[in-house]
């Protein structure tokens, strides 16, 4: 076991405040990384909160991780020390249900095993995530990291990348595609320039017309205010597919409104509160309202390799363990451009 410093919500209404956590030993089939850089995500806000059901303390989240391999076990193949590696949501699932079998464990059929917050099967203990100086992780679970991205800047693939690279490829978007993204966060931005690269006509929906610069810096082709209502009118009807990154409650119907004939709005955004569509939202157009779940290992790996070839990586502000809490604040408020990472030398 090796005792490493990390970041911790010692409750749901507290600061997380430095703490050390154990690691366990190195299974055979296991990779001990040493992280270099940890992203956040608004769901780690939303855990540590208990937005999303109650959770036990202390808790460390952190679910966008990037580093080198420390040591290996003895079985393992896939990886060897000094490689650079990433870790995303998840560190296991039952490997052997028709969904694992098909490469998408983020759908295991027994549930897959969550990087933080969640029951590790190899000592039954809670899962700690990505806010530390180390972590132990079943091989097949650790990505390989292009050495062309900047590891500085990388970790937010293995989230809030994958998570709008799997629907942008389940609904298969390409050349001309018209794609609408609502939120302009760390999930919005990166569904903005991965959908760009796929060849998609791109509109970003952001609260306000304050991040407009941004979105056509990425590639979008235009950007509107959803505090305009003239916004749903001279939009109506314009899309094939429109992703919801927002973590907040949205009215449904004013969005479904902006689909074409047979279109689709998948929401990656996971509120805390229910979403309502009226029936009739749907009904006229042949519309569907969908969910989408990060991705799987072997498409998490074709997205990195993906973001390498086309020189995509997030937009970053760097900060140190001790900014975490204030980092949380301005995620709240909207105020983060476009996703905070923790240099994870700050911990030590
Ligand atoms: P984020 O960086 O906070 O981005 C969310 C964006 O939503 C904000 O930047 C803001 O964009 C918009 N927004 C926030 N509050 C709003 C409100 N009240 N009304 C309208 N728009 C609002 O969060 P994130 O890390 O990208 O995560 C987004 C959501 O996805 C979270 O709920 C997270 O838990 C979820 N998530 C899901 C998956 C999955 O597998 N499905 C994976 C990762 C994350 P503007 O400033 O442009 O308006
Ligand atoms: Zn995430």
């Amino acid at each position: 076991m090796r005792t490493v410093n990390a970041y911790a919500a010692p409750s749901a209404t507290e600061p997380l405040v430095k703490t050390t956590i154990t690691r366990r030993d190195l299974g055979p089939n296991d990779v001990e990384i040493d992280i270099a850089y940890a992203g956040i995500c608004h769901s780690d806000i939303h855990t540590v909160r208990g937005e999303w059901g109650p959770i036990q303390y202390p808790q460390v989240v952190g679910h966008e991780i990037v580093g080198h391999v420390s040591a290996v076990g003895s079985a393992v193949t896939k990886h060897q020390v000094g490689d650079r590696v990433g870790v995303g949501c998840m560190v296991n699932s039952c490997g052997e249900c028709e969904q694992c079998v098909a490469g998408q464990e983020q759908y295991c059929l027994k549930g897959n095993i969550q990087t933080y917050a969640g029951v590790d099967p190899a000592d039954g203990s809670i899962t700690q995530g990505g806010y530390s100086e180390a972590v132990v992780v079943n091989e097949d679970f650790v990505l390989r990291v292009p050495e062309s991205l900047d590891i500085e800047k990388v970790a937010p693939l293995l989230c809030a990348g994958i998570t709008t690279y799997s629907p942008l490829h389940h609904w298969k978007v390409g050349p001309g595609s018209k794609v609408a993204v609502v939120g302009m966060g760390g999930l919005g931005h990166m569904a903005v320039k991965i959908a760009v690269a796929l060849g998609a006509e791109v509109t970003v929906l952001s609260q306000t017309t304050s991040k407009q610069e941004d979105s056509l810096r990425y590639g979008a082709k235009a950007h509107f205010a959803t505090k305009d209502p003239a916004t749903f009118e001279e939009l109506a009807q314009s899309f094939e597919l429109i992703i919801n990154t927002v973590s907040a409650k949205l009215d449904m119907k004013a969005y479904l409104g902006l689909l074409k004939v047979d279109g689709t709005l998948v929401n990656v955004g996971a509120p805390s509160e229910p979403l309502e569509v009226p029936a009739f939202a749907l009904i006229p157009r042949r519309l569907s309202w969908a969910g989408s779940a990060i991705g799987g290992i072997a498409e998490t790996q074709e997205m990195l390799d993906f973001c390498a070839e086309h020189g995509i990586l997030p937009e970053t502000e760097l900060i140190s363990a001790d900014q975490i809490n204030e980092a949380y604040e301005r995620v709240l408020s909207s105020d983060v451009r476009y996703r905070f990472v923790i240099d994870a030398a700050t911990l030590a």
